[in-house]
């Protein structure tokens, strides 16, 4: 268990200023003071910052990241084989073993005040569940520093890749956490068969959904309905995620409510990370329509592209530029993105800064909610079940 922790004056969620007390990897009610701390307590001087609860990066990569090496020319074409296809020959050269690329993309992610990460991890017929075994360690590596729940993931197609399936199927039973797929018409060209094959695997097993949808428009559309209809029939409600869903940026207004619908009723959330190169979904709309919506840094420096850096609150202003956000409100909304709605969507209990919650937190100068996702500063203190990971902007782990 790690020692009695007592941060000083800090303003939970921007508000007024309190003390924040951690006995046991919990927040406690009461804060004892100074002169009666328990022996080896350890004090910190919070400065008046805001603290929040920490960052959920509910949609990311981190087998495949080049953060922390020399950098990579990137070279890709546009097209999603070209992409995968790259990627493939661009780590074969690297040859960088996955423990390591996972590893210094996720002492990142704790610098940064993330405290829960999902990430999508390949699983293919070439190298099969070697990914999958390398995240398994590296969670268990990292088991007292971050949370960090793993999709497996068919990257490169599934049904087109015969034995893909089983292998899928392999990485759940070897304790991947969910089940993912990817673009079950435009990639697979087999929507239903497609769509079987994962909730079949999520129903044996008793885990949850992660599906990357990348298809336009109606036909992404589609696709939503289909994963609604196989939610709702196998009672995985509050247990599917659409990442991406970039069709719901450009449906027309009485598709978009049909749809809004439907994913309120199998209880669907929606990960965008307002990217550049495609519409993104109506975040207030959805929000405010009941659909949890959560935000990810998806790939973070890899071959899929240069841009990332693992700072969720980067992220969020990345969202509120996106969707045009100008009021405070809208900005709050964007911290709440990336805390508290991220943390639902893994299911996370005891997620929060109320006493009795998990001591995951941490502290970061703003006047604002709103001005701290504009103005990004360092992390003073980042604290993980009451153990310090980082301070002063450097990972102690
Ligand atoms: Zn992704």
């Amino acid at each position: 268990m790690p020692d009695p922790l007592l941060i000083q004056i800090v303003r939970p969620n921007a508000g007024n200023p309190t003390d924040i007390f951690v006995r046991n990897g919990v927040i406690e009610a009461s804060v004892p003071a100074v002169s009666d701390l328990p022996e080896g307590s350890t004090v910190i001087a919070g400065d008046n910052a805001i603290a929040l609860p920490g960052f959920v990066d509910a949609h990311t990569h981190v087998d495949k990241t080049f953060w922390g090496l020399p950098w990579q020319r990137h070279s890709a074409g546009n097209s999603l084989t070209d992409k995968i296809e790259n990627q493939r020959r661009q780590l074969r050269e690297l040859n960088h073993p996955t423990f390591d690329l996972a590893s210094n993309q996720i002492r990142q992610s704790i610098r940064m005040g993330t405290t829960h990460i999902r990430t999508h991890v390949d699983v293919e017929t070439e190298n099969k569940l070697a990914g999958i075994e390398a995240i398994l360690q590296v969670r268990d590596a990292f088991a007292d520093s971050i949370t960090l729940e793993i999709v497996a993931f068919p990257q490169r197609g599934m049904l087109t890749r015969p034995g893909t399936v089983e292998l899928m199927d392999a990485a759940v039973a070897a304790g991947a956490d969910l089940v993912g797929g990817i673009d079950p018409s435009s990639m697979e060209r087999d929507p239903a068969g497609h769509l079987d094959a994962i909730f079949d695997i999520a129903e044996r097993r008793g885990v949850g959904v992660d599906v990357h949808l990348h298809e336009p428009d109606t036909l992404g559309a589609f696709s939503i309905e289909l994963i609604a209809e196989r939610t709702k029939a196998l009672g995985l409600q509050g247990r599917v995620n659409i990442s991406h869903a970039f069709c719901l940026g450009t449906l027309d207004d009485a598709y978009l409510g049909a749809l809004t619908e439907q994913l309120l009723e199998a209880r669907i959330s929606i990960m965008t990370h307002a990217p550049g190169y495609a519409e993104i979904p109506p975040i207030r709309r959805l929000h405010d329509a009941g659909v949890l919506i959560c935000s990810g840094s998806d790939g973070i420096r890899n071959s899929w592209g240069p841009y990332g850096n693992a700072d969720m609150l980067e992220r969020a202003m990345t969202l509120g530029y996106r969707s045009n956000f100008r009021r405070d409100e809208d900005l709050e909304l964007t911290v709440e993105i990336v805390t508290r709605a991220g943390a639902d969507v893994m299911r996370q209990q005891g997620y929060g800064l109320d006493s009795g919650c998990k001591a995951d937190l941490l502290l970061v100068q703003g006047e604002t909610l709103a001005e701290a996702v504009v103005s990004k500063r360092p992390r003073s203190l980042v604290v993980k079940g009451g153990h310090i990971v980082a301070r002063d902007d450097a990972c102690l782990v």
